[in-house]
């Protein structure tokens, strides 16, 4: 306890000190990342039986600390940043992130308001300003247009805070509402149904096409249904990229309708919206220019840590006046000047991290050529898995993949695809997760992270191909 000063606070020597070995910790994870099983084995209960039933009553070393981190957390991590880890979506972090997050937390920061940290503010809104350039998106997004962009820390918020300025602006005049979204829409469109009050029975799923993607006839059907019933339209949210299957649905289609109904187009490119920084890829998003907002989450495909989701609207008044409250204790001079913007008004929570700056490091490292050409190459490998996929007769490719997720299945019942994902999971080298498409359960390999090469792509594609060989009884179980 040497190093502790009045208080028990760390001296700024030892936090030196303790930061080299932590930054060395992280470093050093890095590098065995490829030892552990990228599916954590622990069962559950076995993480808390490790640790302490009471808190230490006087301060411990830090040493201990990182020790545990070797011994109680580790065994409990699922290894999202492996190079072997396909399951759900990426969370891919890097080195620049990681340390915008240090210094974030180093600044110690709270930027629910301009003057609470200028910088915080501003340097948020011109990265905001950066990526409407950087993705191609609809000018008039831009903060000296008639819209904006907010860091979110999910896309499930920002739909909620979409909703939420849809909702204030539908003539609604007591009558009940009604939203729409794909019947492969995330979840977190009818969370923030439930949640915005307006009743799951007012969300209506869309049928969709063979690709999955939304069909906009359906959409204009459901919508005169429900005049006709005596609701009030009043949110469509389009996926670009679904959850499932990445499918697209119909920007230039569903655009019309919307502005001929007068309805909120929120759209929703979560993963996908990346890849619209590659000139190629940006027909992922052509129609925006119809919608009121756009989200997407450089913490899944941006090699941004989580928490980092950018939310643009078309119209910055309108979802501010629905969630603006001033009482006196947040009144200050620059928000009463009506010249600068306070963050705390464009989302539910009053309090914010400075996200920016990891976005800032993140952008700044690689450059937007660096970030174009790692998005490239994740969706080029993706291709290729897909290549190798229809080139097996044991395998069916579900969907042609736009961009970097790829579902398949073996061509056999649900039960032989559901053992043969146990099978490659219990590897510990590789983790896939599952869907269903259609009626039938799909596997699905989301290729983005930041360490996953076509190496890996392909070792992982051996493994699958040989765990369905010793199913079929024709060869060695894969290795473990
Ligand atoms: N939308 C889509 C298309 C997604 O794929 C996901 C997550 O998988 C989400 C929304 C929710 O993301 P978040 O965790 O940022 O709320």
């Amino acid at each position: 306890m040497e190093d502790r000063a009045v208080g028990g606070h760390m001296t700024p020597e030892e936090f030196r000190r303790r930061g080299r070995q932590a930054i060395d910790w992280i470093a050093d994870y890095y590098e065995r990342i490829e030892t552990f099983p990228v599916l954590s084995r622990v069962k559950p209960g076995e993480i808390r039986a490790m640790l302490p039933a009471d808190p230490p009553e006087t301060g411990e070393e830090f040493d201990a600390v990182l020790a545990d981190l070797d011994r109680v957390i580790l065994p409990g991590i699922t290894h999202w940043q492996a190079p072997g880890f396909f399951a759900y979506f990426p969370a891919n972090a890097s080195g620049p992130s990681i340390l915008g997050e240090l210094l974030s937390a180093g600044l110690g920061v709270q930027g629910m308001l301009w003057s609470t940290s200028p910088a915080c503010t501003e340097l948020e809104t011109h990265l905001m300003d950066w990526l409407v350039g950087m993705l191609g998106l609809p000018e008039r997004f831009r903060s000296d247009r008639s819209g904006g962009g907010v860091i979110q820390d999910t896309a499930s918020s920002a739909a909620l805070c979409a909703l939420h300025a849809a909702r204030e602006r539908a003539p609604a005049g007591g009558r009940p509402l009604a939203a729409y979204a794909s019947a492969q829409a995330h979840s977190s469109i009818e969370k923030g149904i439930r949640v915005a009050g307006i009743g799951r029975e007012n969300l209506r799923l869309v049928p969709v096409d063979d690709r999955h993607a939304m069909r906009p006839d359906l959409l204009a059907e459901a919508i005169d249904a429900d005049r006709r019933a005596g609701k009030v339209p009043f949110f469509v949210c389009a996926t670009i990229g679904t959850t499932s299957s990445h499918a697209i649905d119909p920007l230039p289609a569903i655009g019309p309708i919307c502005r001929r109904e007068d309805l909120w187009l929120h759209v929703d490119a979560a993963m996908a919206g990346t890849a619209a920084i590659c000139p190629e890829h940006r027909w992922i998003l052509g129609g925006l220019e119809s919608a009121d907002s756009f989200c997407f989450n450089p913490h899944k495909w941006m090699f941004t840590n989580f928490d980092c989701d950018c939310f643009w609207v078309a119209d910055r008044k309108g979802l501010i006046d629905s969630l603006s409250i001033l009482p006196d204790y947040l009144r200050n001079r620059a928000t009463e000047s009506g010249a600068v913007i306070d963050y705390r008004d464009w989302h539910i929570p009053l309090g914010r991290r400075f996200r920016a700056l990891k976005l800032w490091l993140v952008i700044r490292h690689y450059g937007v050529e660096g970030l174009r050409r790692a998005v490239r190459e994740h969706v080029r490998i993706a291709q290729d898995l897909a290549g190798w996929i229809e080139a097996d007769p044991r395998f069916e490719l579900v969907v042609p993949p736009p961009l970097n997720l790829v579902c398949f299945r073996l061509a056999a019942d649900d039960g032989a695809n559901q053992r043969l994902l146990e099978a490659v999971n219990d590897s510990g080298r590789i983790f896939l997760t599952q869907t269903r498409l259609g009626d039938r359960m799909a596997l699905r390999m989301s290729v983005g992270g930041t360490l996953t090469r076509r190496v890996h792509v392909r070792d992982a594609w051996d493994r699958i191909r040989a765990a369905a060989a010793a199913a079929a009884g024709e060869a060695p179980a894969p290795p473990r």
